[in-house]
């Protein structure tokens, strides 16, 4: 007898969520029917399109507001966020950096460019984050002390911060990483680019760790077209980022005096301003992605060897994007279920391949990878638009994008 699931009947469910919907449900859309029409208009009225103008001030203002963070430094993205979270803490050449095998390649990326090495850990069944139990008793056997530096004993060179990942929204289990940072001397970077609007304890992620960085790239809980933050309580290094982030120019009305090597990384006013008038709606982009996550998680409730995937008990996720686990026994459906769910118009995809899989980073140490591999054999991830709800609400009603008047 065929055990196998019937992956017809899986894209039926996800279909019967949406209410038939559209011919094609992406993945991910973004939603523009706040001010953001007015907003850029006004933007580009004021004529300050680029590098000066009140946007950029009133969306950091904004992020702090909803974050509770002490600052908010906008930048061009949130790679460029992860890089400026780096080089403010000082990671730099031949210092390892503890971050996850199952993240997207922008982290592995921002930590090769301060010539620093990402060391793989394994994730958690139950957040997706970095698993604390499994992380402390691999720190016990490979991690040595000396005068209050972490360095890892196999490879003789420094183990300088762990950088969790809040993957598809969900926080990681913060507490006891942040005690393993303790234990080990190591800062604590959180990539929040998926995890604006999620709670861990109460708290907003990205404010637990020294530094953090969001990303507002189109397909993100709130865009400004692409962009990023980087988030933190501490005053010198907020001003430290900025500095950075504006090719480190001394304030002079008309001498360039630039100190060190910046980067070119602020945000322009005209993605500012798009993303002021996304924070409007951001509580209501999160109300409207959590009935989603209620919906699809009621209609798999009860289907055997595949289950939704829900927030850890610890946290209240923004749900950015939804997510399927297959059962062990039906991991090896994967890419057939991909396959039907995509010609069905379902934009359905799998999560990224592990780094140590990627070329560049075949090589990097790392930790036994057994629960991230199960993982991307496992997940996929289906439509999450916030204006999906409108479907859902309105059965037969699609929504329209507003465009400009063209007189
Ligand atoms: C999107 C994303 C980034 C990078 O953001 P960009 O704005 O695209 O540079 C980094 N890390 C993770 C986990 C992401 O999902």
């Amino acid at each position: 007898m065929n055990n196998d699931l019937n992956e017809s009947k899986i894209a039926e469910i996800v279909r019967n969520v949406l209410n038939d919907g559209p011919d094609y449900v992406p993945l991910h859309e973004p939603s523009f029917h706040g001010r953001e029409w007015e907003c850029v208009k006004d933007c580009l009225d004021s004529g300050w399109v680029s590098s000066a103008g009140n946007y950029v001030e009133i969306l950091e203002r904004k992020l702090e507001e909803y974050t509770g963070a002490a600052h908010a430094i906008s930048v061009v993205n949130g790679t460029a966020a992860l890089h400026l979270c780096l080089r403010l803490l000082g990671v730099g050449m031949g210092d390892e950096v503890l971050m996850p095998a199952l993240t997207f390649v922008a982290t592995a990326n921002a930590v090769s460019y301060c010539g620093a090495i990402p060391h793989l850990v394994d994730s958690d069944r139950k957040t997706l984050g970095i698993c604390p139990e499994k992380l402390a008793d691999y720190l016990k056997e490979i991690a040595e002390m000396k005068r209050g530096a972490c360095s890892n004993s196999q490879t003789g060179r420094p183990i300088k911060a762990l950088l969790v990942m809040h993957t598809l929204g969900h926080p990681a289990d913060l507490e006891p990483l942040l005690e393993i940072c303790e234990k080990y001397e190591l800062l604590l970077i959180e990539d929040a680019a998926e995890a604006l609007g999620s709670l861990y304890q109460g708290k907003h992620a990205g404010t637990i760790g020294t530094v953090s960085s969001l990303s507002f790239n189109g397909n993100k809980i709130v865009t400004t077209g692409g962009g990023g933050a980087v988030l933190t309580n501490d005053d010198e290094l907020a001003y430290r980022a900025k500095h950075l982030s504006t090719t480190a120019k001394r304030p002079h009305v008309w001498e360039f005096i630039h100190d060190e090597i910046g980067y070119n990384y602020r945000m322009p006013n005209l993605n500012a301003a798009l993303g002021c008038a996304q924070m409007e709606q951001l509580d209501v982009f999160i109300d409207k992605k959590r009935k989603l996550a209620e919906k699809y998680k009621e209609a798999f409730r009860n289907v055997e060897g595949i289950s939704f995937f829900a927030e850890p008990e610890y946290a209240r996720s923004n749900y950015w994007l939804n997510a399927l686990v297959l059962d062990h026994k039906h991991a090896h459906q994967r890419d057939t279920l991909l396959e039907i769910l995509n010609r069905q118009g379902i934009g359905a995809r799998p999560l990224w391949k592990l780094m140590n899989e990627l070329e560049m980073y075949r090589s990097c140490p790392r930790m036994d990878l057994s629960v991230s591999e199960e993982l991307v054999q496992a997940v996929i991830n289906i439509p999450s638009s916030p204006d999906l709800v409108n479907i859902i609400s309105n059965p037969g009603l699609v929504t329209t994008i507003k465009t400009p008047g063209l007189g």
